[in-house]
């Protein structure tokens, strides 16, 4: 068999299934991060993202934004934790004919996103490479009370995303910020059942909620933040990489949350968890009712 046949969710949770944790392990893998015992009201998270040159940039990529995305991705994903980004190291395999201004400039676009997520960079490693590599690593901190999991989405909770879906390839992929105030707000002046960034696509992240909550869900046409670069709502909903967040709170708490949002990112609510046995359903502008299924990026 070949690691396609399997697939790239299947293959993580083989991996995952082989491991055996210890009790300082309050989640491992299957979330954004990995939440760690750490102080009496404090847990530490730890994510780690990569990035290929020729698959999420190209030989032309603006270096900047390279370094950018590198760093702005493991933001995201402590942002979904609700937490606080504070120490990375940074690997990198560089080939040794690299323009060393291209090198800068990957290193400048890293070195503003720390800075302005106060993130101390604090080591990493270095080898050669025939493609740009670059990895990641992230710890961060969440208050424990403050900690949102995909897996405790509720029932009749409602369903909101940040920002606009979709058609991310464009540029967006390369040049965003990571949510990072948003989920911090959120998480200090809600009950925020459950979060995800999305990296393969809003129908599958939000399925990620689903699968891990044993939840159904309605999503609502009407309501969907597409993006102007998305080809059209049916690609927004499975485009990746639009690093927005999909969150989930009670709902008698959802009209508060509109009133009081501060922040020039849009805000849609857009659907209700419902019961597993209801299934996951998009309710399409005519009123129809259709089943879907949360398909998106996978990279096998
Ligand atoms: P995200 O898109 O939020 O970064 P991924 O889809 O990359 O999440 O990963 C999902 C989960 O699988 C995470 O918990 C991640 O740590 C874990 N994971 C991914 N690849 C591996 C691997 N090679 N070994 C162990 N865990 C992995
Ligand atoms: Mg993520």
């Amino acid at each position: 068999m070949r690691l396609k046949d399997l697939g790239e969710f299947n293959f993580i949770n083989r991996i995952s299934k082989a491991i055996r944790l210890s009790n300082r392990v309050v989640k491992g893998i299957g979330d954004d991060a990995a939440v760690l015992k750490y102080t009496k009201d404090k847990y530490l998270l730890f994510t780690t993202d990569m990035l290929l040159e020729g698959k999420h940039f190209y030989k032309g990529s603006s270096a900047r934004l390279v370094g950018k995305k590198a760093l702005s991705s493991n933001i995201s994903d402590i942002a979904a934790m609700g937490g606080i980004p504070k120490f990375a190291v940074i690997s990198i395999g560089f080939p040794g004919s690299l323009d060393l201004k291209y090198a800068d400039e990957i290193y400048r676009g890293i070195r503003k996103v720390a800075d302005r997520f106060s993130v101390d960079l604090v080591g990493g490693d270095t080898v050669g490479s025939n493609k740009i590599i670059i990895n990641i690593a992230l710890i961060g901190e969440v208050e424990i009370k403050n900690l949102t999991l995909r897996s405790k989405a509720k029932e009749k909770d409602a369903i909101f995303v940040t920002g606009n879906i979709g058609g991310s390839i464009k540029l967006k992929h390369l040049n965003f910020t990571p949510r990072l105030e948003e989920a911090r707000f959120l998480v200090k002046n809600f009950k925020i059942n459950s979060m995800i960034d999305i990296s393969d696509g809003l129908l599958a992240d939000l399925g990620h909620i689903l699968e891990e909550s044993d939840k159904g869900a309605v999503i609502y046409e009407k309501t969907m933040p597409v993006s102007k670069d998305a080809i059209d709502f049916n690609s927004a909903m499975r485009d990746g990489e639009d690093f927005e967040l999909i969150f989930t709170l009670p709902e008698k708490h959802a009209d508060r949350l509109e009133d009081i949002w501060p922040f020039e990112t849009r805000l849609s609510r857009i659907g209700q968890i419902r019961d597993i046995h209801k299934g996951f359903f998009l309710a399409r502008k005519n009123g129809k009712l259709e089943k879907i299924k949360p398909s998106g990026f996978t990279h096998f």
